[in-house]
């Protein structure tokens, strides 16, 4: 991938900064239309926000309770297509919302009538639940003052795999996408901007990569990559926190999500049945700027834990986390949005270079999102007009026959990594071999979900997983202690 990139003569036509759902979704939709399309991420395919969200592809019923309908609509469209295109990694999940007060039913059960309405049937209908049904789906909610629930329908998918996934569509298609390779600035000529400068990570080597158009899609960095271009442009970013818990499903075993309206800083909550653990989130914490590894805090640990105790019969403490993780979202503040080039509950700025950023929207949207930026590209660049295709597209399918035959390849490559995590020997050396895998961290906390599933089995794997990849990739021991020793840090930080 890097050869291609840096190969002489190399003429991109739209070269996007940013490896996460919005960067990558933007090089599938690139690619598809046929346009000469490279991808450069600085450290790891949806190393930020977009391997720390709750995992849902949903319309949002936060945003049908604020009144924007027109997103949910929208959102929910992008579920049917999703579910469609990518049905190895999104699946329908059903909800539940206990109903506590003689109210609740009423209000949220017409609310979820109008979700199902603009989900136009998609999925199957909302419907009042008794009190025995709610407990039959949920079978560990607090049962004391419960009235009853509603059932609602929507998404759920595992966000690094499809960010790993929308990687590899765009290679499929002729894009070239490449990881550990932060761009360090801008080259510009006159007032236009003609490509980037990148850092090859692993080995600190420079290079120049010329491209007709570029796009800033780096989620919470955008300011930043913004400001190489212009060093006096404003905030567009205001970043929020927000935490996870992940806990042992007997917490809340069965097959439904419980979704809680109205927490005491009046959010909704989840708690979400995910690879057989449960996911409970989340929070939204203000904070100052961008950072690679946001670190949850005290108070939203206990908030979500709080919560949990008042909802759930076992209640959990601090010794039951699993693993504790934090994201930022790319909110988009008010200002900078209405000079938007075009503005959905994401915004597209191009500047007087010519840099079109894009920022804010959400996963589920990611699609929607690379249309409207390369449609701007498009603009910019003067490229030839082609419409978007990825509302069609299948992306790239599951490599269950791949995987196998590299599981056959030696003998112990099919036994588990660890008995608490559902991985193999095999899993590893296929994402070093086919997923571009390049460090520990890329394999247990995105190629693998090990670091969120159980951040302590997690780095019990680390040597086996170092030694893993540094055969593959040809690193010697001094590599490996210093992979093990880096990935345990990351590692204690998940944990409580
Ligand atoms: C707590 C939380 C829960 C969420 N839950 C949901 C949900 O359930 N459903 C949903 O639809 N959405 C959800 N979201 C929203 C969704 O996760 C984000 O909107 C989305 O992931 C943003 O993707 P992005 O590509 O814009 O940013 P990011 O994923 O942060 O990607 C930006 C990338 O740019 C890279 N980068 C930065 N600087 C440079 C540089 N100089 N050179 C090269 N690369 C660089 C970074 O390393 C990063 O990988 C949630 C978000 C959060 C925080």
């Amino acid at each position: 991938m890097l050869s291609r990139l840096l190969a002489p003569g190399a003429d991109w036509e739209v070269l996007v900064i940013g490896g996460g759902a919005t960067g990558l979704g933007t090089a599938v939709d690139a690619a598809a239309r046929g346009y000469r399309t490279a991808l450069v991420e600085g450290e790891d395919f949806a190393k930020g926000s977009s391997s720390r969200s709750t995992k849902l592809i949903h319309g949002g019923v936060r945003y049908l309770q604020q009144g924007h309908l027109p997103l949910v609509f929208e959102a929910l469209h992008e579920r049917a297509l999703l579910l469609r295109n990518a049905p190895h990694l999104v699946r329908e999940l059903s909800f539940v919302v206990p109903r506590y007060d003689w109210w609740e039913g009423p209000y949220y059960g017409l609310g979820l009538k109008l979700y199902d309405l603009l989900a136009r049937g998609g999925l199957g209908a909302s419907h009042l639940l008794s009190r025995e049904e709610t407990l039959n789906r949920l079978p560990t909610l607090e049962p004391k003052g419960l009235r009853g629930g509603i059932s609602y329908q929507d998404a759920q998918f595992d966000d690094a795999r499809l960010a790993l996934t929308l990687a590899r569509t765009a290679a499929d298609l002729g894009g070239v996408v490449v990881n550990h390779l932060p761009v360090t600035g801008l080259i510009k000529e006159g007032d236009r901007i003609q490509g980037v400068r990148v850092r090859e990570a692993e080995t600190g080597a420079e290079h120049e990569v010329r491209a007709r158009g570029v796009v800033n899609a780096t989620g919470v960095f955008a300011d930043g990559v913004r400001r190489m271009d212009d060093p006096g442009s404003d905030h567009l970013l205001a970043p929020s926190q927000g935490v996870h818990l992940v806990l042992d499903r007997r917490f809340q075993p069965g097959e439904s999500a419980l979704l809680v309206p109205q927490t005491d800083d009046g959010r909704v909550l989840f708690a979400v049945p995910w690879h057989d653990r449960v996911i409970v989130g989340t929070t939204d914490t203000p904070v100052e700027g961008p950072s690679l590894e946001p670190r949850p805090q005290a108070q939203e640990v206990e908030f979500l834990l709080a919560h949990a105790r008042r909802y759930l019969i076992y209640d959990p403490g601090p010794g039951d986390v699993l693993a504790c993780f934090a994201g930022l979202r790319p909110l988009v503040g008010h200002d900078s949005a209405k000079t938007a080039a075009l503005s959905r509950d994401h915004t597209i700025l191009v500047s007087p270079s010519c840099l079109v950023t894009v920022a804010g929207g959400k996963w589920t949207t990611y699609r929607r999102m690379a249309a409207d930026t390369v449609d701007q590209v498009i603009q910019v660049a003067g490229l030839e007009k082609r419409p978007s295709t990825t509302a069609e597209l299948p992306l790239h399918g599951p490599d269950t026959a791949g995987l196998a035959a590299v599981a056959a390849e030696r003998p112990g490559w099919d036994e588990p990594l660890h008995l608490n995590l559902p991985y193999r020997v095999c899993d590893v050396v296929w994402a070093a071999r086919h997923e571009m895998a390049r460090t520990v961290e890329d394999v247990l906390a995105r190629r693998t979900r090990a670091l969120l599933l159980d951040a302590r089995a997690s780095a019990e794997i680390a040597p086996a997983v170092a030694a893993l990849l540094a055969a593959e990739l040809g690193r010697d021991e001094a590599w490996q202690q210093a992979q093990v020793a880096e990935y345990q840090e990351l590692a204690r930080g998940y944990r409580l």
